[in-house]
């Protein structure tokens, strides 16, 4: 079963009035457990507003959004809020960590939100940070932190709730080449360990390449790349 289906999206900015924009024009993507897909198209072709949809941040003007076979489309704003919570990660071209807090706390502060103890909340931290190589770096504040290390906390704060599908909006859009790599290398070792499903809008034609699949944003429709 899809962790994500997406069924003919369409979204609508402004409908109704003058200069409306009609982005998605009936967008459809299944996403399968443990896939890491690429979601590739020109700036403003609409890519953050679909990864928005599919995070359940914002509603389609018409077709379906399912995550882990529950439909989606007409919930409740409260169930909303609670499916994404449980099994949604988001991470952006820019890391949005507390800068007051280590790395470590930033990984551990979701997980007590979630009603973690603080134990299991530090363990499940810790080994997420080792697995991307920032066991050594897990006291250091974000301003400590290169670029790179900053946005391997934030994937590994993305997981710490254990979500079923990570949503990533253009992640190593602000890291110079080599960095992305690392990046991206250790995005994989958390995939691969985690077996969520990640969808990645990504402008690095690289990056995209070493993912499962391609697929395009083209007109407001999803083709395969
Ligand atoms: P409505 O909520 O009536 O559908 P819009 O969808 O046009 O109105 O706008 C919603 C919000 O998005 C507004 O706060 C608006 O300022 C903002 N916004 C408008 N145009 C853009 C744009 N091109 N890119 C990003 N945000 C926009
Ligand atoms: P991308 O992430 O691919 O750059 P977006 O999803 O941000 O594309 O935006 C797609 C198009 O929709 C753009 O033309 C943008 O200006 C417009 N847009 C985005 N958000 C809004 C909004 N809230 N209101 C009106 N227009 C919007």
């Amino acid at each position: 079963e899809p962790v994500l289906a997406l069924d003919g999206v369409e979204k609508i900015y402004g409908k109704g009035r003058p200069g409306e924009v009609s982005v998605l024009r009936g967008a459809s993507l299944a996403l399968m457990p443990g896939e890491v897909v690429a979601l590739v198209a020109p700036s403003g072709a609409g890519k953050s507003t679909l990864l928005h949809i599919a995070g359940l941040l914002d509603t389609p003007d018409a077709g379906r959004v399912a995550i882990a076979g529950q439909d989606m489309t007409r919930a409740s704003d409260r169930a909303r809020t609670g499916t994404r919570r449980e099994k949604v990660g988001f991470v952006y071209q820019f890391h949005h960590l507390l800068p007051e807090f280590t790395a470590l706390e930033n990984v551990v502060l979701p997980q007590l939100a979630n009603g973690v103890g603080m134990g299991a909340a530090r363990g499940r931290a810790e080994r997420l940070l080792d697995t991307v190589g920032l066991g050594p770096r897990a006291g250091h504040r974000p301003a400590a932190l290169s670029g790179g290390e900053q946005q391997r906390v934030a994937f590994c704060r993305a997981l710490a709730n254990g979500p079923a599908l990570l949503l990533a909006d253009e992640p190593t859009g602000n890291l110079d080449p080599d960095t992305s790599d690392t990046v991206f290398a250790a995005l994989m070792e958390l995939v691969r360990e985690t077996g969520l499903a990640a969808l990645i809008a990504t402008h690095n034609a690289d990056l995209a390449g070493r993912m499962d699949r391609i697929v395009r944003l083209d007109n407001g429709v999803i083709t395969r790349g």
